[in-house]
Parts: structure tokens; C-alpha cells; sequence
């Protein structure tokens, strides 16, 4: 290895970001062999079929870069299916771009609308992603928190959006605002009054907004995900980001997309561009012949519905009080109530003890927040099979 004194050092762009702690997290549940429901992740294997057709592109000798702005066959389904979930055209030529997963996504428009000094709003509890990516593009991140609604014993049992807060920070010139529904890691979904608010309190604003929505497709007991799409006035400002890898059990393939209106889809491409140019070919065509098939994403919420409520039941047997999950694959809880003294912890300390005393792993909802923020919440991932999940509960179920 070279010295590291022969490397000339400079400043750093990111001097806050260290190790995320969902990669202690996860070396800490191999390091002790715990139950990993910590990162979110699937453990059970995606389609066979999705995979054959993958290969089928490969062998048909789809192996060389795509169009820039993604395969038109993609491109083609992914509009099809926001004009028939939420009744919203996107020009499949102008106003989609497949990007490398959701975060690229993310990254990309963040850089290619706010400018040095910008103000960028955020709501935390909020994905890791969002405050480093406005930071290289020289943005402001303004954060307001989601308000916590407790019980008559303290315990956290909801949170609400902070419609006071969000007034008093955004202005005219506000860049952008970043909502998440449904919201990791709360499971927290937006209503379609929600949807309403937000474009009264943008109307005489500049302010863009970036939706991420990758969790679109998990929203449960019958209820239906509202996207910026659905909403004129919020679609004619709005970034939509969603990604395949949360739908189709993939998240190891890194693809997805931004679905924007037609002026800030030419700015986002010139970012794009030169930041991945274009992706992976071979999976752009196998998920555009599988996405032809709206039953494997119609059938999602079934499918997700089922592990959550396997897993509520299971953890209504321990002492920790569950919030409630409307949407994606996060089940959060309270731990405080625990009559055990690792009630009184730190949430990452608790999250540590848990995963290395007691052989489960869960991420700790202050890790959300840039000024770690201590509501005595953790979150877990569901998206596991049947016998993962037994085995964590017997774990939890005996402290
Ligand atoms: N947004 C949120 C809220 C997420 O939870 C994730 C994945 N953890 C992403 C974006 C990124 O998705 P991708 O893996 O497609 O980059």
C-alpha cells in the first residue's frame, strides 16, 4: 500500500458523512450472526421469469449502451402504468429518464436544479441520501421534522406532517422541497388531502418538489398510494422518483426512474448525461417485458400485507408498542416500555445491544435525523421470509 503521506490531501466535500448505519448495522448482525431487519432488503429471490428475460435480452445481444435517456420499451411501460394508476401522461420521449435506482435519481435532480446557496427542504425522519446529495450541489438543507403524536403514556404512536413548520420556512424563493411517501423509515403514507395542502402552500412559490416514491407499490388494507402524478398542480413542479429494485425484489440491480415535467426533465438530462450517461441494457429490456404485466406490482400490497401482519401479530407479544405501518416494507416500534434497563438506552445503543445480546438487528430512527433526535423508536424490515421472521420474533419474544 502507498503512504498516505504521498497522497496530497484536500478538503472534504462531505466532512459530516462517515460509515451509514445501516453498513454498521449489517457487519454488526454478520459479526454476531444476528437475524438481519435491520437494512432494507428482501432475503427471498425475485421472479425466475424476471431473470429469464433478462438473459433473454442478453442473448439477443442487448449488451451495448442504450439510448441515453433509457429503452424506449421502458420508458413506454412506465408511463403506461402513471397514466393507469394515476391518470397522468408523461411523454415517454420528453418527460421519463431509467436511472441507475432510485438514489441516482434523487442525486441527479437535486444537482440539476439547486444552485450554490439554495434552500432545499427537508422532513426528517429522512433517507440518508437526500441531505449529502444537496450538499454537493452547494444547497442549504433546511429540515423541519415530522411532529410525534404520543400517548397518555409517552409512548410515540404516530407522527403527522408538520404543517406549521413547513409554512414557516418555505418562501418564494424556497428551490425544493423533498416529500417521501410512503416514508422510510416511519411507514408513514400521504392522503390525497395531504396532496392538496402541499400545492395550496406552494401555489405562489418557485418551489420544485422531488417526490420520492419508491415504496409506491406497498400501501395496505385497501387503501391507494397518492402520487405527485395524481395532482395536476403538483406534477407541474414535481421530480417523481420511483424505482424497480423496491417493486420486483431487486434492489441489488440499481434501476429505476424520474418521471418530471418536460423543462425539468431537459435539465435533469443534462446532468445525466455526464453523470451516468445511460444503464444497464440488458436489465432495461427484461424489466420492460415484465412490467407488461401489471399483476406483479398490483399484487404487491397483498404480498407485503401479509408479512406485516405476520409480523405485527408476532411482536404483539413482546412489550415493544407498535406504531402503525400503512405503507412499505418498515415496521417501527417504541421500545421504552420494555421492563428491561436496555429500555433506557440510546436508540443505537439499544439497536447495538439488540443485534449483538440478543441476535436481532433493527436500525435506529435517529439515524434520520441530521441532530440525532431520541423518540425511543426503532425501525424493522419485513421484507423477509416466513422462517426469518419466526426466528426473530422467538428472539424478541423472549426479552
Ligand atoms: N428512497 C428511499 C426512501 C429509500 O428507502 C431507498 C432505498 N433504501 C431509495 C430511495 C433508493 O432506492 P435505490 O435502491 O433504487 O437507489
Amino acid at each position: 500500500m502507498i503512504s498516505p503521506n504521498l497522497t496530497p490531501s484536500f478538503p472534504s466535500r462531505l466532512p459530516q458523512v462517515g460509515t451509514t448505519i445501516f453498513t454498521v448495522m449489517s457487519a454488526l448482525a454478520t459479526k454476531h450472526q444476528a437475524i438481519n431487519l435491520g437494512q432494507g432488503f428482501p432475503d427471498f429471490p425475485c421472479d425466475r421469469d424476471l431473470i429469464a428475460k433478462v438473459n433473454e435480452a442478453m442473448l439477443a445481444d442487448h449488451n451495448q449502451y442504450p439510448p441515453m435517456i433509457g429503452v424506449a420499451e421502458l420508458r413506454h411501460g412506465v408511463s403506461q402504468k402513471i397514466q393507469n394508476l394515476y391518470g397522468h401522461h408523461y411523454d415517454p420521449d420528453s418527460e421519463i429518464t431509467i436511472t441507475a435506482g432510485g438514489t441516482q435519481g434523487i442525486l441527479t435532480a437535486i444537482l440539476s436544479c439547486v444552485s450554490p446557496g439554495d434552500e432545499v427542504v427537508i422532513i426528517e425522519p429522512a433517507y440518508d441520501s437526500y441531505r449529502p446529495s444537496i450538499e454537493l450541489a452547494g444547497g442549504k438543507t433546511i429540515a423541519v421534522s415530522l411532529e410525534l403524536v404520543r400517548d397518555q403514556h409517552g409512548h410515540v404512536s404516530s407522527y403527522s406532517i408538520p404543517w406549521n413548520a413547513l409554512a414557516k420556512v418555505i418562501h418564494a424563493k424556497t428551490r425544493l422541497l423533498i416529500i417521501n411517501t410512503p416514508h422510510n423509515p416511519t411507514g408513514m403514507v400521504w392522503q390525497k388531502a395531504d396532496l392538496d395542502r402541499l400545492a395550496k402552500l406552494l401555489k405562489d412559490t418557485s418551489t420544485l418538489v422531488l417526490s420520492d416514491e419508491v415504496y409506491e407499490h406497498m400501501v395496505f388494507d385497501g387503501a391507494h398510494h397518492h402520487s405527485v402524478a395524481s395532482h395536476p398542480e403538483l406534477a407541474a413542479r414535481s421530480f417523481l422518483i420511483s424505482s424497480f429494485g423496491k417493486t420486483y425484489h431487486v434492489t441489488g440491480w440499481k434501476v429505476g426512474y424520474v418521471a418530471a415535467p418536460i423543462s425539468l426533465t431537459a435539465e435533469f438530462r443534462k446532468v445525466h448525461q455526464f453523470n451516468v450517461f445511460t444503464v444497464n441494457t440488458p436489465m432495461q429490456y427484461g424489466l420492460a417485458a415484465y412490467l407488461f404485466d401489471p399483476s406483479h406490482y398490483l399484487n404487491l400490497p397483498t404480498f407485503y400485507q401479509a408479512k406485516r401482519d405476520f409480523f405485527r401479530a408476532g411482536l404483539e407479544q413482546t412489550q415493544f408498542k407498535l406504531l402503525p405501518t400503512p405503507g412499505t416494507y418498515f415496521q417501527s416500534v417504541d421500545y421504552t416500555a420494555l421492563s428491561i434497563p436496555e429500555a433506557k438506552l440510546p436508540e443505537a445503543d439499544f439497536c447495538k445491544w439488540l443485534t449483538t445480546e440478543v441476535g436481532v438487528a433493527a436500525i435506529p430512527v435517529s439515524a434520520f435525523y441530521e441532530q440525532a433526535t431520541e423518540s425511543g423508536v426503532i425501525r424493522f424490515c419485513f421484507a423477509k421470509q416466513e422462517q426469518t421472521l419466526t426466528t426473530a420474533l422467538q428472539r424478541l419474544q423472549a426479552l
